[in-house]
């Protein structure tokens, strides 16, 4: 699998990620958090602290090509494909519970999971090399490329932002994006705008709850 071009030259993002060139374009909301401080890392190569105090959790995808800059004491971590958390919420709240305020959602460029219905057959046929039945690897494949499939990486990650902060109204979240050619962590454009439309209700409505995969 190939590496895909630097997304700074990449005529696909240039209006749609800010580049972090230094501490000053970091949001402050995030200033002086662990959101902070694994964006230096990852940028800038600043060294992490782990204070022993977990208050972070990171999540991302699968993807091979990205490495996280993250010390053990530092950070919880989710990977999933395409990096949602959708369906991992048990997950989250029981980072919570051991004292987690942060979360940061990655997505990047070149996603498989934007590729899901290509793949398809050669994921199926993974499923029948392990000793399952073709129409029963057909049907799970089927539902669950539903499931996973996103169409486009940056908007899935918006998409995703919005819905964490519905289901989540304390949690403090950052939606950053890598470029899986230097892994350098970018904000979309679109995050300050949807930062100022996040729900003024505490009060999580338990439609939303029942319904989560
Ligand atoms: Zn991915």
């Amino acid at each position: 699998m190939n590496i895909p071009p630097p997304l700074r030259i990449d005529e696909k993002y240039q209006d749609t990620l800010l580049e972090v060139r230094s501490r000053e374009d970091i949001p402050d909301a995030w200033k002086g958090t662990p959101i902070e401080s694994f964006i230096m890392a990852q940028n800038f190569g600043w060294p992490i602290d782990s204070t022993g105090k977990v208050e972070l959790l990171i999540a991302t995808c699968i993807e091979f090509r990205y490495s996280m800059p993250v010390p053990k004491m530092y950070a919880y971590v989710i990977r999933r494909a395409s990096g949602r958390v959708i369906g991992s919420e048990f997950s989250v709240g029981y980072t919570l519970s051991q004292g987690v305020r942060y979360l940061i959602i990655i997505g990047h460029n070149d996603c498989g999971m934007s590729k899901v219905y290509e793949k398809a057959p050669l994921v199926v046929q993974a499923f029948v090399d392990q000793g399952w039945d073709q129409s029963v690897a057909e049907e799970y494949v089927k539902k669950q490329a539903s499931r996973h499939a996103i169409s486009d990486e940056l908007e899935a990650l918006q998409t995703e932002y919005i819905r964490i902060n519905q289901v989540f109204r304390k949690l403090i979240v950052a939606p950053l994006f890598v470029c899986l050619h230097d892994s350098r962590l970018y904000i979309p454009k679109w995050y300050a705008e949807e930062a100022k439309n996040l729900p003024k209700e505490t009060k999580v409505p338990a439609d939303l709850i029942k319904n989560l995969p």
